[in-house]
């Protein structure tokens, strides 16, 4: 596996793979890697000739009071991983790689970040957009992988790629979890003892709303309501946001038809967590 750093280099290493018809993939991460990560890389083997990794803590997304300063970071320990899931390169940028002087141009997104975690992280999903739209520019891959977890960042990638014209396949990855169910996050981590094992209510509050459609409940309302007081049988969880939203728009639902994206974040502690399940309400 070639570990590149600039993007000159980067762009030199692909340039053969390109001229020779190979099927660039790529899978953007902020390292920390584990076993979710393991399987975008996984997928993208499969599926694709050169696979590039990217691994980088991105200032532009986090908000001034967030945990950029003491985001997790272990590249060596990162880098065993990728070469170990046959990854071809890792690309680690600098930050001052990444944007050699502060960004006159940058992206600006309507609509698709006024609910879910855009509520709660102002600026978040246009730092994503923007270095995703780099990241694009310079590997120009085929295939992009995403994980399912930031559903909200894979819709918004999705439209990133139709309105801007890229000419790359997205694919959403499924969500990888811990033996107890929860979600698979470089941010479990900051977990405490305590609140680890009490972290594992969110994946039972969505298994529990999954029941309840497939016995017929399509009234969101009261999802949420049941959703809610399982989150909230967990003392030490605090409820940022509970949605079901239409899964390409992301506009909340009030009755689900078809299918719907039940979203939450929930704080244990400091540790904001995420996850998220489809609902599909059963065909007849
Ligand atoms: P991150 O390093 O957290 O920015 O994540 C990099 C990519 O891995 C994103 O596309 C995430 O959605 C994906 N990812 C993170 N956690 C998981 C997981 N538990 N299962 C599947 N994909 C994940």
């Amino acid at each position: 596996m070639d570990i590149i750093e600039s993007a000159g280099e980067l762009r030199a290493r692909l340039h053969d793979a390109r001229m020779a018809g190979a099927r660039i993939g790529l899978v953007p991460t902020m390292g920390y890697l584990h076993e979710g990560h393991v399987s975008l890389f996984r997928q993208a083997v499969l599926q694709c000739d050169l696979v590039v990794a990217s691994l980088f803590v991105n200032p532009l997304q986090f908000g001034p009071s967030e945990d950029f300063a003491v985001y997790p970071r272990r590249p060596e320990a990162d880098a065993r991983i990728a070469a170990n899931a046959s990854v071809d390169v890792l690309f680690m940028p600098s930050t001052e790689e990444m944007y050699p002087q502060p960004p006159v141009v940058s992206l600006t997104l309507q609509g698709i970040h006024d609910h879910l975690c855009g509520r709660s992280r102002p600026g978040h999903f246009e730092g994503v957009a923007t270095v995703v739209a780099k990241l694009f520019n310079l590997v120009q891959p085929h295939v992009a992988y995403f994980g399912q977890k930031d559903a909200q960042q894979l819709a918004v990638v999705r439209r990133l790629v139709r309105d801007l014209n890229y000419a790359i396949e997205v694919i959403g990855c499924p969500i990888v979890r811990d033996v107890d169910g929860l979600a698979l996050s470089s941010r479990n981590v900051y977990l405490s003892d305590l609140e680890r094992p009490q972290a594992a209510v969110l994946r039972r509050s969505l298994l529990l709303a999954e029941q309840l459609v497939s016995q017929g409940e399509t009234d969101v309302q009261e999802l949420l309501r049941q959703v809610r007081e399982v989150i909230g049988s967990a003392a030490l969880a605090t409820i940022d946001y509970v949605e079901v939203v239409d899964p390409d728009t992301l506009t909340p639902l009030t009755r689900l038809a078809g299918s719907g994206l039940l979203a939450l974040a929930v704080f244990f502690g400091r540790t904001r967590l995420i996850d998220n399940t489809l609902l599909c309400v059963p065909t007849p």
